[in-house]
Parts: C-alpha cells; structure tokens; sequence
C-alpha cells in the first residue's frame, strides 16, 4: 500500500499554519479530488477553521492542565504537549487508520515546543511507520523584510530538517500583505540576489550568513520559497506541487 502523504505545518507563533491547514486541505479536496485527514496536535487552540478527523484535545487540553497542576499558561502549554507524547500510540494508531491517503498536520502554536521537545521527533518517527512526513516552515512577512530575515527562514528550514530528519519547504504565508514590497519578493524569488544582498551588509554575521546560504545552494537545500496566502489561496497550487515533487521522488512506494 502507498505510503500516505502527510504534511507538517510548522512555524512562529501566529504565521498561519491553523489557517494554512485549512486552506490547503480544501484546496486539495476541491482541485486534486483527494480525501484529506485532518489532525490537530495543539492542546491549548481554542477554535479551529477545520473538522479535525484526530484531535490531541481528546486526550489533553491547556485548560485542564492548568487547573490540574496549578500552572499558568506557559507552563501548562510545555505540560500539556509533554503529555500529549504519553498518548502517542492512541493518536498514531488514529492517524494510521483514517481512510484518506493525505494528511495534514496541525501543530503546536509555539514552535519549540514542537521542534525542541521530545514531541516531534517521537511523533515524526511514529508518521514514519505508515506514512511519508514532509515538514513546512512558514513565515509571515510582515517579520520578513530584510535580507537576513529571508535567509533566517531559509536556515530555519535547514534546522528543521536536522532536527526531524524530514524533507522541509519553507514557505512565505500572508501574501496578500506583501503588496508594495517587491524587494522582499525579489529576496524570497531568487537565491542568488538573495546571496548578493547579504553579501553587501558588514559584519561578520553577513560573511556567516553569506557562507550558510551558499551550502544551502550546493545541496539545493530549501532554495525556493513559494509565497502563499491562506486567506486568499494564492500560491497554493506551488505549494502542493513542491510537497508532491518531495513525496514522489522519495515517499511514494507504489
Ligand atoms: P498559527 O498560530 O500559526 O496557527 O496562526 P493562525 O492560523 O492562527 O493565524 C494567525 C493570524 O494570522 C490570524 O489572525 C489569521 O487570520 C491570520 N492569517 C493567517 N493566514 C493569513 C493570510 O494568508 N493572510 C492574512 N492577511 N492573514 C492571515
């Protein structure tokens, strides 16, 4: 059987990946005609723009933990997503039975609890078993107008990619903010200008940034960022075809 295709949407609090989920999710169902699984893996969200077919707040929710152990939201954020991991088998096995061959993925809003804690790596392992887990890094742009803005995400990506040994894509999300700014554009397009902007600021982060970007380039690592919009679904369709392009050449067992 066909390893499913799942899709990880991480990224800075408030970037978009809520959102993001659902645009993509509908967008996929509606363009590709392929039946899509929703999971939801943040204990502490409130209202979601989706149906979630696997729901960590089943288990767990930020709420409960707070009033449990007498935390406050910070600390019950960090508990809650630790004990989310002591569930891992009942929300993999969920995952692995929903009937649709491409899933998405919801995480949780601050980053690092994802990405740092034992949470992604144990759940990335556990996708591994039925199904092919490609991450996304997204960024919103109104954080994004430098030249090393744009080169952080690209190496966001690449950490990303370290630390949970998958395929990423870093994605620009909020496009439809970005009007007016076609010198982020131009940055985010093209990786050598990119290369050259960095390459004109002193300093020794720029020369450190500079040579980052380069090995990026020589292992055609994270080197090409679609720009989406999850509002108006502009860039959707690239986004799609960049995480199929990864999951054919590399997940697709059939
Ligand atoms: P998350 O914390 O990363 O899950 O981010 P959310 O999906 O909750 O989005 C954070 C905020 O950004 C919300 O107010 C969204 O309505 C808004 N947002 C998300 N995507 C877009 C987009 O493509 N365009 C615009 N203008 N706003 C967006």
């Amino acid at each position: 059987m066909a390893l499913k295709e799942i899709v990880i949407m991480m990224g800075p609090a408030g970037c978009g990946k809520t959102s993001l989920t659902a645009s993509l999710g509908k967008w996929i169902s509606k363009t590709q005609f392929l039946r899509v699984g929703y999971v939801n893996l943040d204990p502490g969200v409130k209202k979601l723009p989706y149906k979630p077919h696997v729901d960590v707040r089943d288990y767990v929710t930020v709420d409960q933990v707070m009033e449990k152990y007498g935390l406050g939201p910070n600390g019950a954020l960090i508990k809650s997503v630790d004990i989310a991991v002591k569930y891992k088998d009942e929300i993999l096995a969920k995952m692995s039975s929903l009937p649709f061959p491409y899933l998405i993925v919801d995480t949780p809003g601050q980053m690092e609890l994802f990405l740092f804690r034992e949470a992604g790596p144990v759940f990335i392992d556990g996708l591994r078993e039925f199904g092919y887990p490609i991450g996304t890094v997204i960024y919103d742009p109104l954080s994004a107008s430098r030249a090393q803005d744009i080169a952080s995400l690209k190496l966001l990506s690449l950490v990303v990619q370290l630390r949970l040994g998958i395929d990423t894509v870093p994605v620009i999300n909020k496009s439809d903010l970005l009007g007016g700014r076609g010198e982020v554009i131009r940055m985010i397009r093209d990786h050598n200008y990119l290369i050259s902007k960095i390459s004109q600021e002193e300093g020794v982060y720029s020369e450190v940034a500079e040579r980052l970007l380069m090995v990026l380039d020589e292992f055609k690592l994270a080197t090409r960022i679609p720009r989406v919009s999850a509002k108006t679904g502009e860039g959707l369709e690239e986004l799609y075809d960049m995480l199929h392009e990864i999951y054919c050449s590399c997940g697709d067992m059939t």
